[in-house]
C-alpha cells in the first residue's frame, strides 16, 4: 500500500554529485537494472556516498548486489563512524516507484532505497523510499543545488 502522508517523513541529506553519479550508473547499465550501496551516518540521515556494485542478476527487470561487492565494503567501513544505510538501483522503463518485488524483497524498515527512473531520458527521477512490511513511504531528498 502507498502512503501519502501520514506523520512527516524525516528527508534525507544526498549531496548533488551522489545523485549525479547514480544517474549515471543507471544510464551506463540501461537496459539492465544497476544497483549500488549507499554509505552515510544514519543518525544525522546523509547519505554522502554511492558504491556502484554489481548487478549478478541476470535478465532487466531486477537486481541483486554482489555479495562480494558487499563484503568489500563492509571490510572497509569497519571502526569508521560510517555505514551502510541503504542501496539504489535503477528502473529503466518505469516509473521510481517501488516494484512488488522491491516491496517483497526489502528487510529492513531503516534501510533507504533510493531508485532512478530512465523512463524520461532527458529527466531521470530519483526518489527514496522506505518500506515496512507492506507500507511504502516516499522519504524527501535534501540536495544543496
Ligand atoms: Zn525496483
Amino acid at each position: 500500500m502507498l502512503e501519502a502522508g501520514g506523520s512527516n517523513p524525516v528527508p534525507v541529506e544526498v549531496a548533488p554529485a551522489v545523485l549525479a553519479q547514480i544517474v549515471a550508473h543507471a544510464r551506463s547499465e540501461a537496459p539492465r537494472e544497476c544497483c549500488g550501496l549507499l554509505v552515510g551516518r544514519p543518525q544525522l540521515r546523509i547519505v554522502d556516498e554511492a558504491v556502484a556494485t554489481a548487478n549478478i542478476e541476470p535478465g532487466t527487470t531486477r537486481y541483486v548486489v554482489d555479495p562480494a561487492d558487499h563484503f568489500r565494503l563492509l571490510k572497509r567501513l569497519r571502526g569508521t563512524d560510517r555505514e551502510i544505510v541503504g542501496g539504489y538501483h535503477s528502473h529503466p522503463r518505469s516509473p521510481a516507484v517501488p516494484s512488488p518485488t522491491d516491496v517483497a524483497q526489502a528487510f529492513s524498515a531503516a534501510f533507504l532505497y533510493l531508485i532512478v527512473s530512465l523512463l524520461d531520458a532527458e529527466r531521470p527521477d530519483v526518489r527514496a523510499w522506505r518500506i515496512s512490511g507492506e507500507e511504502i513511504r516516499q522519504v524527501p531528498i535534501l540536495s544543496d543545488q
